[in-house]
């Protein structure tokens, strides 16, 4: 979807709801709507205009991202948002709702006395959760930067070395390799700190017998991976062993769930239901899933009250996990686009149960 498709879609919105105006003041939302990269802005939309308000350290590069949008510099004496507003004739404005402070809403009601202020909800992260074909393939590069980035790190495993070293190497890697950065801090987490299903890294040291669970993601040009592999490191036991296995049979059952038309909850009911005939119901808490684009969690929910039917172009994680308190844990985490023939899997690094001696 071009930033012209995007905005009509959002101007129909308008109509509906039927205001004059919607205010955009989201980092990710206006990225999305208008492609400017920078981290100040405010967008808005009316019938027949498009602003984009920045200040002067991005107003170069903003007209250049952003060709749909008319840019307009920010100071901080003038206000060129309220200016617009009145030369648009604007009486009723739509802003965020689910962002916007209530300290800044009481800015705004001050700011702009005279309009009507209409609450709004997920308009843009509406959009957002169908990708379109450009987005599908940003997010794969991303993913594929991550697992070849894995699978060099991986050999840097050894007993004795700590999840900080892991995960820096993996870091590292994916930065090497391509990466803007990381989608999300480096989960790398080893013995019993496993069962923290996410753990930040620590000097604590890989040890004989361990599960060693790693859940990363490389963002490029925008746009995040996600995934998680966990290893045994030897020797392997009869309940790691077994874990394992209930962990990656879960993990295929929301994979085989995940198409077209059904909810997200089914994905999660599919995947939790393994765990539960199994017995270790109560140590998976969180939900199966999530979807990931510009950000790494985002619409639509693939957990227990996931009510948005999956369509093609939709990314979503599959990523069930059993979490002991004091033992350990194991999570296995895909990354997948629903298809029109059911899902493709995005995530390329091996999830059999592989120990490492
Ligand atoms: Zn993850
Ligand atoms: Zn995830």
């Amino acid at each position: 979807m071009d930033s012209q498709m995007k905005l009509a879609k959002i101007r129909e919105k308008m109509a509906g709801e039927g205001v004059d105006a919607f205010l955009v003041t989201t980092y990710l939302n206006w990225r999305y709507l208008s492609g400017f990269t920078g981290d100040a802005g405010q967008v808005l939309i009316t019938e027949n205009s498009s602003y984009l308000f920045t200040d002067s350290r991005y107003t170069e590069i903003a007209a250049e991202e952003a060709p749909d949008f008319n840019v307009v510099e920010t100071g901080v004496d003038i206000d060129p948002l309220k200016d617009a507003l009145k030369k648009e004739g604007v009486r009723s404005l739509a802003f965020e709702k689910d962002q916007v402070t209530y300290a800044n809403f009481e800015r705004m009601q001050e700011r702009f006395e005279g309009i009507r202020l209409e609450g709004v909800s997920r308009w843009i992260e509406g959009l957002r959760m169908v990708k379109s074909p450009e987005e599908i393939a940003l997010i794969a590069k991303a993913q594929e930067i991550a697992d070849e980035a894995f699978s060099l790190a991986s050999r840097a495993i050894r007993v004795g070395a700590t999840e900080n070293e892991l995960a820096l190497e993996l870091e590292f890697t994916m930065r090497r390799l391509g990466a803007d950065g990381l989608a999300f801090p480096i989960i790398a987490v080893s013995g019993a700190r496993s069962s923290l299903p996410h753990g930040q890294p620590t000097d604590n040291k890989v040890a004989p017998g361990d599960f060693l669970t790693f859940d990363f993601g490389a963002r490029y040009k925008g746009y995040c991976s996600d995934e998680t592999r966990t290893f045994v490191i030897d020797p392997l036991d009869k309940k790691h062993e077994e874990i394992y296995k209930v962990v990656l049979e879960a993990q295929l059952a929301g994979l085989e769930a995940a198409k077209p038309g059904v909810p997200g909850k089914d994905v999660d009911a599919a995947a939790r239901k393994v765990i539960e005939d199994a017995g270790y119901g109560q140590y998976f808490g969180h939900g199966t899933g999530h979807g990931v684009g510009l950000a790494v969690h985002e619409g639509p929910s693939a957990g227990k009250k996931g009510e948005t039917l999956l369509e093609p172009g939709m990314v979503i994680t599959v990523e069930p996990g059993i979490y002991i308190p004091g033992f350990g844990g194991c999570r296995i985490e895909d990354l997948i686009v629903i298809t029109e023939s059911g899902k493709e899997i995005l995530s390329g690094s091996p999830k059999e149960l592989t120990v490492i001696g």
